[in-house]
């Protein structure tokens, strides 16, 4: 058997393990990255929030995304009936970046890998994790190519990054029930030659067809576009076994977008993945930290998961230099209390959500400008910044809030 030594081992090279790799090989750290496809890859979570810039940036990767022409996003649209909620970046409360992009994945994770292989990070691909051990303070993983050859990692340090692939939380049993009620999803890709100018063939948008049922459509600059659906598990029940049938029945629901994708053919058949949301007992061990999906997932709606993915691959990195620099470390404090302080912030949003309280506030008709900013500064991401009354008060604004519209609509 082949033998490797990295000081850090990296499991998989999506977003969250790229930031890690890209920010430690800066620092003088060696990494190596395991990831057990060929990129690029498909993959799902293709609408980003600004909030990522950041992490990006400080990973030195953003450059490369800059230069790679994906459609650049300054906002939201929620559709509902007639009723239109629209959230512009600039508009936001507080500081950070007023835009970002949509990306398809294959390109977007390609482009942070091509990066951090230039900077010299090496990734093995085509090459998965199948057993790791941990004794005496460093680790043993054994992984396999498509070849079949083996070859053993001794590492100090384990970043799992591994997405759904959840190798940590599978092997050590870390894995817990969600925080967010079943939902799943089905989704697919479309060449969009007739996409309508300007803004309408630019802008994402979801259409609500019932409080719990939505539809997002994410046009790319590569001239293709991205539909998909997420609703609980036992909605999509009423549809054909065969996922080409079921995509086009869920479609004829929609009303903004009805007919608009009826020519398209599916560039792939719709992919469905049951019961989306994750979650793990614990985020770190001795030699070891979960970042990403790996560790945690809510829900697609307002698509906070590669932020979270680069800002907790960003934080574990950070942490790991200062624990090398001789500091100590409390990674019970500084990394899992910080990343569930935003997680439980943005899960707020997603309940209230599914509960409909919040799209009561998004789709008033006369919002109000200052409370519209500091909702808008959330769905962009800054769910640490504690000056937001929307980010403090998360627990119970949206709902007072929705019960004032209620009075208020009652006494007109
Ligand atoms: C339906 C749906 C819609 C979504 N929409 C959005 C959205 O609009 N915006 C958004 O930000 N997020 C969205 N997400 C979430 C998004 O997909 C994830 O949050 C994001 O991809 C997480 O990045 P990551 O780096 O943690 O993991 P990933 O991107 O999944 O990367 C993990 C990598 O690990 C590799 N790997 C897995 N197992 C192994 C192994 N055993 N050995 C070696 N390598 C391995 C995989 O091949 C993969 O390349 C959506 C998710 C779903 C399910």
């Amino acid at each position: 058997m082949k033998k490797e030594i990295s000081e850090i081992l990296i499991i998989g090279a999506g977003p969250s393990g790229m930031v890690s790799a890209s920010y430690l090989h800066n620092q003088g750290i060696k990494v190596l990255v395991v990831e057990k496809s060929i990129f690029p890859r498909f993959q799902i979570g293709e609408s980003l929030i600004p909030q990522c810039m950041d992490n990006l940036e400080e990973a030195g990767l953003l450059e490369a995304v800059k230069n790679a022409g994906f459609q650049k996003k300054f906002g939201a649209r929620f559709i509902k009936d007639e009723k239109i909620g629209e959230f512009n970046f600039s508009e936001k409360y507080g500081e950070g970046w007023d835009w970002t992009w949509q990306v398809p994945r294959a390109d977007f994770d390609h482009c942070l890998a091509l990066e951090a292989q230039k900077k010299g990070v090496k990734i093995l691909f085509d090459t998965e994790v199948i057993n790791v051990e941990f004794k005496e303070g460093h680790s043993t993983t054994i992984v396999r190519n498509s070849n079949g050859e083996l070859t053993e990692i001794q590492a100090n340090f384990i970043i799992d990054s591994s997405g759904f692939g959840r190798v940590l939380a599978k092997q050590l049993k870390l894995e817990a029930p969600p925080q967010i009620a079943a939902h799943s999803s089905i989704f697919t890709h479309i060449e969009e030659p007739d996409r309508p100018s300007g803004k309408e063939g630019e802008i994402i948008t979801f259409e609500v067809l019932e409080t719990q049922v939505w539809f997002w459509y994410f046009p790319f600059s590569n001239g293709n576009s991205s539909l998909g659906f997420v609703a609980p598990t036992h909605w999509f029940e009423q549809f054909s076994k065969d996922p080409d049938v079921a995509m086009r029945e869920m479609m004829n629901k929609l009303k903004f977008y009805n007919n608009r994708f009826t020519d398209h053919a599916f560039i792939f058949k719709p992919i469905k993945v049951e019961n989306i949301s994750r979650n793990v007992t614990q985020l770190y061990g001795k030699g070891f930290v979960l970042t990403g999906n790996s560790a945690e997932f809510l829900d697609p709606v307002f698509s906070s998961g590669v932020s979270f993915a680069t800002a907790s691959g960003l934080l574990a990195a950070k942490l790991i230099i200062k624990e090398r620099n001789g500091e100590k470390v409390n990674w019970e404090n500084e990394y899992v209390n910080y990343i569930k302080e935003g997680v439980l912030v943005f899960s707020s949003y997603v309940k209230e959500w599914y509960s409909g309280n919040l799209q009561k506030i998004i789709f008033h008709r006369h919002p109000n400008p200052e409370i519209k900013k500091q909702i808008c500064a959330v769905l962009a991401g800054y769910v640490w910044d504690k000056t937001n009354p929307f980010v403090k008060k998360h627990e119970h604004i949206l709902q007072n809030l929705s019960k004032l519209i209620e009075l208020e609509e009652a006494s007109h």
